[in-house]
């Protein structure tokens, strides 16, 4: 596709933004993983009804059929435009499992309402003392006729409180290596003996969970591919996590806003914050890192549509994007100051009515910087993708 072409694709994308993202959406969107199931459903039918849930799944499947570079340029103008995130445990995790490794039963019974937004999913992998080292998990799943009996516990499952199904990975072998004695299944949320515990999080919402398995009975017909099989499905489903959380256009979003912000707020000695050497250069410098960023990205994209893969840059990506966003949050929090300080729950979580004591981007800035914690560790904690570059550029 020509350059022109792509221009006039991201014109079509940005007129549909316009055209759709209602006000109540954009302010939804704020909540990102704490959105409701209501305005979450909302959007995403939004893009399912216009044929575009689903830009990198097979045509065949329900995908658009667009290049690498229009799906590139089609999260971009999302991110840029401040649309709701969509939820990627369906989507983006179990969907394309479901549609690789799956019966046509469950693709039939499953792929219909991941992409129509009705069934929401939840993923299970992680446990106590089992995330980075996932392979170690212990939840157990016993063959007892045509079921499994499962027993255990996931934890930071995230919208499990939300979801009608989990995809789990659960031990139906001990007696091998690790790895070799996983399996893969779905799981009805609503078993019997299966339990969702809220967690709060520092940013004071709640959408992570555990999730306890008392005997809970899960038909064998529910489990993907082959018993002892799953690390292979739980990997192939982590190359999808990765992509995507480098963040680059929200973080543009994120710069443009710290410009206007540095206009409207004031530095310790009263000046005009965008006057202030000390803030701008930081700005700046982020801005310049996500430049980088972004090129690296664009050189990624290339790579991919030529056929290759990302590979260990996909770690690179992760790691500068989630810095780069870190950054910005703490440079939001510094430029609002004192109006930081208020944390109040109600205006965070937009259940409020009453006006917030200082301007609308303070409210969550504190809860974002604490929250944007978390990036640098799910979908692969930042230590653990410099160990992968290690291994795989560096060779040690
Ligand atoms: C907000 C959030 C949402 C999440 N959502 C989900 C979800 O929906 N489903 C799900 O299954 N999981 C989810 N997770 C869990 C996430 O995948 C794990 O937190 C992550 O894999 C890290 O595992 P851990 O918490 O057990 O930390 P650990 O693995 O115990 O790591 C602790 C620290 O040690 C470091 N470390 C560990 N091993 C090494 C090593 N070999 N080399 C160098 N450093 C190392 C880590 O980088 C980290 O700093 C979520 C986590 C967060 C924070």
């Amino acid at each position: 596709m020509s350059d022109i072409d792509i221009e006039a694709f991201r014109a079509e994308v940005r007129q549909f933004l316009a055209d759709t993202l209602t006000p109540d959406l954009l302010s939804a969107a704020a909540l990102g993983f704490g959105i409701s199931r209501k305005a979450g459903t909302a959007w995403h039918q939004a893009l399912y009804k216009k044929g575009w849930i689903a830009p990198d799944w097979p045509v065949e499947q329900g995908g658009t059929g667009w290049t690498s570079r229009q799906q590139h340029v089609f999260s971009e103008e999302l991110a840029l435009a401040g649309a709701p995130m969509l939820m990627p445990f369906g989507l983006g995790m179990v969907g394309p499992v479901i549609y690789t490794f799956g019966t046509p039963e469950q693709q039939a019974k499953h792929l219909p309402g991941i992409l129509d937004g009705s069934v929401w999913w939840c993923q299970g992998y992680s446990e106590p003392g089992s995330g980075s080292d996932l392979a170690s998990l212990k939840t157990s799943a016993v063959r007892d006729g045509d079921h499994y009996v499962v027993n255990g516990q996931k934890i930071w499952t995230t919208n499990a409180h939300k979801a009608d199904w989990i995809f789990a990975l659960v031990r139906t072998d001990t007696d091998c290596k690790p790895q070799q004695g996983i399996s893969f299944l779905l799981i009805d949320m609503k078993s019997p003996g299966l339990e969702v515990k809220p967690i709060v999080s520092i940013d004071g919402m709640h959408h992570l969970n555990e999730v306890y398995f008392t005997d809970v009975r899960v038909p064998v017909e529910n489990r993907i591919g082959e018993e002892n099989k799953g690390w292979t499905y739980a990997k192939f489903l982590l190359g999808h996590e990765r992509t995507g959380i480098a963040g680059v256009a929200r973080s543009k979003r994120a710069v443009a806003a710290l410009k206007d912000i540095s206009k409207n707020e004031s530095d310790s000695s009263g000046g005009q914050l965008a006057d202030s050497s000390d803030f701008m250069a930081r700005l700046a410098a982020a801005e310049i890192k996500l430049d980088a960023l972004e090129q690296a990205e664009a050189r990624v994209v290339a790579q991919i549509e030529a056929g290759g893969h990302a590979g260990a840059a996909a770690s690179m990506l992760k790691i500068l994007g989630t810095e780069i966003q870190q950054d910005l949050q703490t440079l939001r929090v510094e430029a609002v100051a004192h109006y930081a300080l208020p944390f109040d729950l109600a205006l965070i979580r937009g259940e409020s009515n009453e006006p917030p004591p200082g301007p609308d981007y303070a409210v969550s800035a504190v809860a974002d910087l604490n929250f944007g914690r978390a990036a640098s560790i799910y979908g692969g904690s930042n230590e653990i993708q410099r160990n992968v570059i290690a291994k795989a550029v560096l060779g040690l």
